[in-house]
């Protein structure tokens, strides 16, 4: 049997039909870039996300560096941000020629740990950047408290957790100064190219990322500020459109295979519960802490763009997969601050141990939300093979 990390074309297939005659339209139309397509679209997640402001752009990282741009970071400024995440996280800091100051992790959640931003912070704390890694949120209130208290922006990297929400059911991405999201084919909700959107509750801000977004231009050819070029396709909105109806079916899905996944584990021996940290005899498989919504104690909902377990003989498992026509994928096997580009920063093996253990152990299985419980089981007892 094989099991694939991600198949896009069994989604592709139930929206075919009303993607290609909108692809067709717009090909006639001749209208490519920004347009009613984007608006549209904005408009939706207006509405979806319930936030004021929904600005269409570019790509994820553009998102990103569009939100650093809006609230005017400066060279030496430091931004907040966890060493373990996707490299776009940093890279737009060190792009404004800002200073990622850099936070170890949660070890249930991956995501940054509230209690390491605040010693963090100096004088020239201008940002926090949490990341929703995975799909599941960071701990938003005690960020938000912190942030409120020092008087630092808060600005939620949301990328791979459009459609989770929050504790109280607030939308990731409405709870910070601004959220940024990817459109990134491969994450929960994709395009069929590279797109983004920025989200924010200040009117005035919303009206700044969409000034950044098309050179600062406002009347046509008056340059208030300086942006750039993030402006976003109209057949990228479009596909968008057509896909956010379906998005909350999605992520129920992945939450169910997850759920799935983690009931296979534990039965099999192979695990005793979920979020444990450090292996031992019942423990061979360290498995992710979901919360899902019918709990009672409910902190947030995941939405699982990707799930992912820890096993101690990490690569010895991936290659056995691989072996068997598994898909498998490590997010990501070097934290910032033992990345080559970061050498300036000046850290060591053993400075984040949480994100070090996180990179050394982590191994993504396929969750998608297409596929059968039969693949699902086929992995979790090939994978009891190699433990
Ligand atoms: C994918 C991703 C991004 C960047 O999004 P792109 O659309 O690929 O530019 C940023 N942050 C995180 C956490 C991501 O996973």
């Amino acid at each position: 049997m094989k099991v694939p990390l991600l198949d896009l074309k069994l989604q592709y297939n139930t929206i075919k039909d009303e993607i290609e005659k909108k692809a067709l339209e717009i090909f006639e139309s001749q209208y490519f870039i920004m347009g009613p397509e984007v608006t549209a679209m904005e408009e939706e997640f207006q509405n979806y996300l319930d936030v004021k402001n929904a600005i269409g752009v570019s790509s994820g990282t553009d998102a990103l560096l569009i939100a650093l741009m809006a609230i005017d970071i400066q060279p030496g400024d430091e931004v907040i941000i966890p060493t373990y995440s996707f490299f776009a996280t940093a890279g737009v800091v060190s792009r404004m020629n800002a200073v990622p100051v850099l936070v170890d992790s949660d070890p249930v959640t991956f995501n940054i740990d509230p209690a390491e931003i605040e010693k963090k912070i100096t004088s020239k704390t201008k940002a926090i950047i949490p990341v929703h890694l995975y799909g599941q949120s960071a701990e938003m209130d005690q960020i938000m408290e912190i942030a409120r208290k020092h008087n630092i922006k808060v600005i939620e990297d949301g990328a791979q957790a459009i459609s989770t929400q929050y504790k109280d059911g607030k939308c990731l991405g409405t709870i910070g100064d601004i959220g940024c999201f990817s459109f990134f084919p491969s994450k929960n909700l994709g395009c069929f190219g590279d797109g983004g959107l920025v989200t924010t509750n200040d009117d005035e801000l919303g009206h700044k990322i969409k000034l950044l977004r098309n050179h600062g231009m406002e009347p046509k050819y008056h340059h208030k500020i300086i942006g750039g070029n993030f402006r976003l396709d109209a057949l990228q909105a479009a596909v968008i459109s057509i896909k956010l109806p379906h998005l909350n079916s999605w992520s129920e899905k992945r939450r169910q295979n997850a759920e799935l996944y983690n009931r296979l584990f534990i039965e099999k021996g192979l695990a005793e519960t979920t979020g444990i940290i450090n292996f031992d005899h019942d423990n061979k498989v360290l498995l992710p802490k979901a919360v899902f919504k019918e709990n009672a104690d409910l902190v947030n909902y995941h939405i699982f763009n990707q799930y992912i377990i820890r096993v101690e003989n990490r690569d010895a498992v991936r290659e056995h997969l691989t072996k068997k026509e598994i898909g498998t994928e490590i997010y990501y096997p070097i934290p910032f601050h033992l990345q080559e580009c970061y050498k300036e920063l000046g850290f060591v093996k053993g400075d984040f141990p949480n994100a070090e253990f996180a990179a050394d152990h982590s191994i993504a299985l396929p969750i998608f939300p297409e596929l059968s419980d039969e693949q699902i089981k086929f992995v979790v007892e090939r994978i009891g093979e190699e433990i």
